[in-house]
């Protein structure tokens, strides 16, 4: 019995892997064919497992824990978390990059998994090929190489980090194509597109429509916009996030770099990628086709819903998450974004344009600069003045390779942190 279950799930992931070649797809990353049998658990470990995106995939296991195995968790610093975690679920092992993080939990736990330090550990668990499935949910640059490392293995990655493909999208999408693994967004507006796109072809698609619910400066006056606290920053009206993409939604540098994602992931021009303003939050994208005809996705505002189907794709697995009821849609709106208000919007528009390394300076800088406001270390006005200089003085390489890329990182990062220190 255990042996011809083996034939067939060695006969499956063969299958699998010729349909992928065969069925390559070319408005995305993502090949039509049907993934894992239903005999196999799907094996998934989770990068920044005690994040928000982390934790959200881990509720989705929760509910259905026999579709899943858990294989490694990493995280930063929240050991404690960590803890809670294990109390819970029983993954093969856990990676923790923090090092005073690593030697607390040590001492502070019975888990018999493997415990693992640092970033080579992070590297080698996210292109282990035991993975079915890697959840990509750093936050920033900190996610480029090992989502980089696992698709270059040949493991399909659920992909939340999506500075990963603001900065390095033409190596990720390439490493993604040449090893026909898959690439699936978890970011609800690309969830949303991808299930638009199901059973379209490319030529089809005439615009991408991201929607945006503009953030809690909606309707701020422009001249109050200088006296923005970290406090009002953080208290985004629809959806509860980790810190630095809530300050990212606030200055819309969110959707910029959305429209960068929504570019590399389903090969769309700029030019046809729009965004538009819907502050209920309940259409989560848009795509229109050539005959005029647009679909869109609705849900309410819960990650959950694109993680389980980014989990799952292509298939749906019944959850019981709060549904999206006809009363909640009595109210549509839609406006379009302003670029005075939201100048790191355009930003990102001129960063895309520009092409070569200037979308991992934008990335980098907005890094540093999201830190230093969170810190109060800058106020919300300069976020865009200190990215638009740092953009314009580092060196540009048109196409670049990875390691130009992370220099470029690195070289930004310090760029923007000087602009910051003369500040004082
Ligand atoms: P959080 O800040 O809530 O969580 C980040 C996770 O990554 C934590 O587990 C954290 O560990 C770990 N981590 C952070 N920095 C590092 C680092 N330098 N090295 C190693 N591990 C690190 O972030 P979110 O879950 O909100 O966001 C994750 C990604 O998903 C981001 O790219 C975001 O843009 C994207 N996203 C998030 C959405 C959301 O609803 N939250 C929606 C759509 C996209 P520790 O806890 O130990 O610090
Ligand atoms: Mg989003």
């Amino acid at each position: 019995m255990y042996l011809l279950s083996k034939i067939i799930s060695i006969y499956l992931r063969l299958y699998l892997i010729i349909s992928r070649i065969i069925l390559k797809n070319d408005w995305h990353l993502i090949a039509n064919c049907k993934e894992q049998n239903n005999m196999n658990q799907k094996t998934v470990s989770i990068l920044g497992a005690t994040g928000s995106i982390g934790i959200q995939t881990l509720d989705v296991i929760k509910k259905n824990p026999e579709n899943y195995n858990l294989n490694y968790l990493t995280i930063n610093s929240n050991y404690k978390k960590l803890l809670e975690i294990l109390d819970i679920f029983n993954p093969h092992g856990v990676v923790i990059t923090d090092e005073n993080a690593y030697k607390e939990f040590k001492a502070s736990t019975n888990f018999k998994g493997e415990i693992l330090f640092g970033y080579d550990s992070l590297n080698s668990i996210a292109s282990d090929n035991s993975n079915d499935l890697l959840v990509s949910a750093l936050v920033g640059f900190s996610g480029v190489i090992p989502t980089y490392l696992a698709l270059q293995n040949r493991i399909d990655v659920a992909l939340a980090n999506k500075e990963t493909l603001v900065s390095a999208g033409n190596i990720i999408t390439q490493a993604a194509k040449n090893n026909n693994s898959r690439l699936i967004a978890i970011d609800s507006e690309h969830s949303a597109i991808l299930q638009c796109l199901v059973g379209e072809e490319v030529k089809s698609v005439e615009k991408i429509i991201l929607t945006a619910s503009g953030g809690p400066f909606r309707n701020t006056d422009l001249d109050d916009f200088k006296n923005i606290t970290v406090k009002q920053a953080l208290n985004h009206p629809n959806w509860s996030m980790g810190s630095k993409i809530t300050i990212d939604s606030s200055t819309m540098m969110n959707k910029g770099f959305e429209v960068i994602e929504a570019h590399w992931l389903f090969g769309t021009e700029l030019s046809q990628i729009d965004v538009t303003i819907h502050p209920q939050s309940i259409i989560h994208s848009m795509v229109q086709f050539v005959d005029g005809s647009i679909k869109a996705q609705l849900g309410l505002p819960d990650m959950k819903i694109p993680i389980s189907y980014a989990l799952n794709y292509p298939e749906r697995l019944y959850y019981d998450f709060q549904r999206l009821t006809i009363d909640k849609m009595s109210k549509l709106e839609f406006y379009e974004p302003d670029f005075q208000r939201y100048p790191c919007l355009r930003l990102s528009y001129e960063s895309m344009e520009l092409g070569g390394n200037s979308n991992a300076v934008l990335n980098a800088s907005n890094e540093v600069c999201v830190a230093a406001f969170l810190e109060e270390r800058i106020s919300f006005i300069e976020i865009n003045q200190i990215i638009e200089k740092t953009l314009s003085n580092i060196d540009y390489i048109e196409n670049p390779d990875l390691n130009q890329i992370i220099e470029t990182d690195l070289e930004s990062r310090k760029y923007t942190e000087n602009l910051i220190n003369k500040k004082k």
